[in-house]
């Protein structure tokens, strides 16, 4: 059954059978970056001792064998997304740069005119429209931090509507299905932060029917530095946001072609063994199965949701239709850094802090909360733990 299946999970990661000052460690920092299964750290081993050399330009065989592999990990994410071909998927350095560099090639459009947000986005999805000169409008939200997509004033000059799929901090998942349904009505394109769902749940861009995607690897088991722009029909020629090596047809000290999809996203060489990672941790997840994982987590994380709640002098922030990996809350008069400083004497890691969503921590009306988020290995012992650590910061307080 699927508890069996995901029991022996923890044994690949070679980092959980750690402690830290003598405890064993409970790895609630899952949002920030997971970690990785011994297949995923074998395979960027492997290539490192036996495969290294640069791609797409050498006539040598080992060149030979690092391109395949890379374009091998190209076609694994377009399926593993549902994208209708490799040459929609480009590698970048992270959820980050995907969204920096279509910030990039949409700034003709941008400046002067608005981009469509949630409340709760990152910091990544809010400050690059910004630096290209777009206003941000925000959909609103109720009490329980639901976003109303029935609100969505898009106009004129509406030139993009950018929303994360789940928050890094409340763990709400938003109907981006019905957003991008909206968004068409209008012909305004939708690009989704995947950052905090890739790793939680089956994703299929064209189910979905967004224009443009972004996730990072090293959240989903996978190494950092590296990540994806999905770009879909409608952004198949975007103009490049960077110039340089790989990317050229023809140079002139005149003027420049470029390549088509995906090379031309790709200048100067990219993270070989990050991009193969990628690949090995969709296997990984695979073999496991998506609807396994979000079973699991989603029992893991209910779970410690509700334990929670059953606390009196626990705030915990967001309730909505649909949630996972995250779940942020605060103690009753104790500073979320004391409370996570607590925890991590006791091996657990939490994170503390606006978690990069300083405009949602101004919906909260607080400076920060502590964050537990959950992946596939966690358990219900996990969660069991995270609770005895608030008892004890409550304890040290009272
Ligand atoms: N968007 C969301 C929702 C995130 O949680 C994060 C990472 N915390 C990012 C974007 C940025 O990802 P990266 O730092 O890997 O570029």
């Amino acid at each position: 059954g699927n508890g069996e299946k995901m029991m022996d999970v923890k044994k690949d990661f070679p980092i959980l059978e750690k402690e830290v000052y003598g405890k064993r460690l409970v790895y609630l920092d899952n949002a920030a970056t997971s970690q990785k299964p011994n297949c995923v750290i074998d395979a960027i081993s492997e290539y490192y001792r036996s495969d290294n050399s640069n791609i797409h330009r050498g006539v040598h065989y080992l060149s030979e064998v690092s391109s395949e592999k890379y374009e091998h990990a190209r076609k694994k994410v377009s399926e593993f997304i549902g994208a209708s071909d490799p040459a929609e998927v480009a590698f970048t350095a992270g959820t980050t740069d995907s969204i920096n560099q279509v910030a990039r090639s949409l700034e003709p459009s941008l400046r002067g005119n608005e981009v469509i947000v949630t409340g709760v986005e990152h910091h990544s999805n809010i400050v690059p429209w910004q630096m290209a000169g777009a206003t941000l409008k925000v959909i609103p939200m109720d009490d329980d931090l639901n976003v109303l997509i029935d609100s969505i004033e898009i106009s004129d000059r509406t030139k993009l509507v950018a929303i994360s799929h789940a928050s890094n901090v409340l763990g709400s998942v938003n109907d981006i299905k019905a957003i991008c349904s909206i968004a068409k009505e209008h012909d305004v394109p939708v690009l989704v932060d995947a950052a905090q769902s890739i790793q939680h749940m089956p994703i299929d861009v064209r189910d979905i029917g967004c224009d443009l995607l972004a996730f990072s690897g090293h959240k989903m088991y996978a190494s950092t530095g590296v990540g994806v722009l999905y770009t879909g029909e409608r952004f198949r020629d975007l103009v490049p946001a960077r110039g340089g090596g790989g990317m050229v047809d023809k140079v002139t000290i005149e003027r420049t072609t470029y390549l088509d999809p995906p090379l031309r996203y790709e200048a100067g060489t990219p993270d070989i063994a990050g991009a193969i990672s990628i690949g090995a941790a969709i296997d990984y997840m695979q073999r496991i199965g998506m609807d396994n994982i979000k079973r699991h987590e989603n029992e893991v994380y209910s779970y410690a949701r509700k334990r929670l709640l059953e606390m009196d002098d626990v705030a915990v922030y967001g309730n909505t239709n649909e949630m996972c990996g995250a779940i942020s809350f605060n103690l009753d008069g104790i500073h979320h850094y004391d409370a996570g400083l607590i925890m991590d004497k006791m091996g657990i890691a939490v994170r503390t802090g606006h978690h990069c969503a300083q405009p949602l921590m101004r919906i909260l009306g607080v400076e920060g909360t502590v964050r537990a988020s959950f992946a596939m290995y966690n358990t219900k012992e996990d969660a069991d733990m995270l609770i005895e650590g608030i008892e004890k910061v409550r304890m040290m307080y009272s």
